[in-house]
């Protein structure tokens, strides 16, 4: 039986997603937007997250093959703690999913995982999308919740010393990250001055329907990623479609599953385990249709504003469609515009003048290629402002250990000390 109970509001500004997005809006919000409004004591922030630890997701390809790879308490942190340095009472946490966006009687359902059977009703005086998007395998991201990713990673693990063939669908770079980690894990390491692994105990193959892998790099780098690849043990295998996956046995569709692949030539490909990597699916089911793009996103301007969806509504991250690529560099500068934007729309909302309020911020995306992909520990690929790196940058800046260095600042609200 469902129950529920409704929380009564004072001025809730609800933030739906504890990722990237959702927690450095929160942090923004808290610095510098609530304390700069006449009635501060009146508004509350409010994040509700399916996970109750926020997770450095980039670090999935490398993660996912055991917990040695990373500390795992920079790996995953719990999202409430991070909130303990505001005012009592300004920061709410609630552990659940979101199951509907009521924009006409503004308010937000969510299925709480505290309580099983229990929903719970928010009314918004403001909401922030930032509900992401989910990956195609279970491996590479919070899908779910936490303890969902980890039941997940434990059951790839103990599958993966008895698997011979593996194959790897998706020729962007959480594909390639996640072929190279394997192939190093699993043939052995390169090392720094060495190509060539020692021997080949795991046929890796990386299936892309692309001519080429990493459309986004310059072809030079698209084949020096290949050499990397092969002295691992990975194999690229092009013009290739993936147009059915079923499992040997029936009955099996986990982590584990040994599939078989039908491939648009109609052949067919056995591999003891598979990992689809081909893109990602917008978590936005709880909201209404009309609201989002034919990709499954939510409509916004680049003001982060969800126009149709009334006064407040606002969208960020990957989850938003005025953002055309799903990184972090993108996604940080997007933070500060969002944030002055409601800023002047929680002014408005007091009385305050349209004229006194200042413009509206608009969000130019950055199109030059900033793309960092490693291969293995010691190896990768890419380009910063469109410019190709060597291999020891790509290294230093990421494959060191997959942007872990960075989120220190990130989720403590440090990187969001100054109002930009
Ligand atoms: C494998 C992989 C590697 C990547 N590597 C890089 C990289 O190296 N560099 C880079 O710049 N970008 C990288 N990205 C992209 C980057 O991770 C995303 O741009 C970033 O995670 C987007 O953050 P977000 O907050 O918008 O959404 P997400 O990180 O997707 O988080 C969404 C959050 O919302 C929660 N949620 C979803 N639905 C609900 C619901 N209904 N109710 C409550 N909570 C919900 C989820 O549990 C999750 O915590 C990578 C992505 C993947 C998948």
């Amino acid at each position: 039986m469902v129950s529920e109970s409704t929380v009564q509001s004072q001025r809730n500004i609800v933030i739906l997603g504890g990722s990237y997005g959702g927690i450095s809006t929160a942090h923004y919000l808290l610095r510098h937007v609530i304390p700069a409004l006449p009635d501060r004591d009146s508004f509350r922030i409010i994040l509700i997250s399916a996970s109750s630890q926020a997770l450095c997701r980039q670090a999935c390809p490398r993660a996912l093959l055991s917990d040695n790879m990373f500390p795992q308490d920079k790996l995953f942190v719990n999202i409430p703690e991070l909130f303990n340095q505001y005012p009592k009472g300004s920061f709410h946490f609630v552990h659940g999913t979101v199951t509907k966006l009521d924009t006409e009687n503004r308010t937000v359902s969510i299925s709480l995982k505290t309580q099983v059977d229990m929903t719970e009703k928010v009314e918004f005086h403001g909401v922030v999308i930032a509900t992401g998007a989910s990956t195609l395998s279970p491996l590479l991201g919070l899908n779910h919740d936490e303890t969902i990713l980890r039941k997940n990673w434990t059951t790839f693990r103990k599958a993966l010393p008895n698997a011979k063939n593996i194959v790897v669908c998706g020729g962007g770079p959480s594909g390639i990250e996640t072929a190279g980690e394997l192939g190093e894990f699993l043939n052995g390491p390169t090392g720094w001055f060495k190509s060539k692994s020692p021997s080949r105990k795991v046929a890796i193959t990386v299936i892309t329907a692309s001519s080429r892998i990493l459309p986004a790099l310059p072809t030079s780098g698209a084949r020096k990623a290949e050499k990397f690849l092969a002295d691992v043990g990975v194999t690229v295998m092009k013009n290739t479609r993936v147009t059915h996956v079923a499992p040997v046995e029936p009955g099996t569709d986990g982590v584990d599953s040994k599939v078989a692949l039908t491939v648009d030539s109609g052949d067919t490909i056995n591999a003891d385990l598979y990992i689809p990597a081909t893109g990602t699916k917008p978590n936005t089911d709880f909201i209404q249709k009309s609201l989002l793009t034919t990709d499954g996103r939510v409509h916004c301007s680049r003001t982060f504003r969800v126009d149709e969806a009334g006064s407040r509504v606002y969208a960020i991250g990957d989850v938003a469609s005025c953002v055309k690529q799903p990184a972090l560099h993108v996604l940080f500068k997007a933070i500060p515009i969002l944030c002055a934007n409601m800023k002047q729309d929680l002014l408005i909302a007091d009385g305050e003048q349209r004229a006194s309020t200042g413009e509206d911020r608009v969000f130019i995306e950055d199109n030059h290629v900033n793309q960092l992909v490693p291969i293995g520990k010691n190896k990768g690929v890419g380009a910063a402002m469109g410019y190709q790196l060597p291999s020891f940058l790509v290294w230093l800046v990421k494959g060191r250990d997959y942007w872990l260095w960075t989120t220190g600042p990130l989720w403590s609200g440090k990187q969001w000390a100054k109002e930009s």
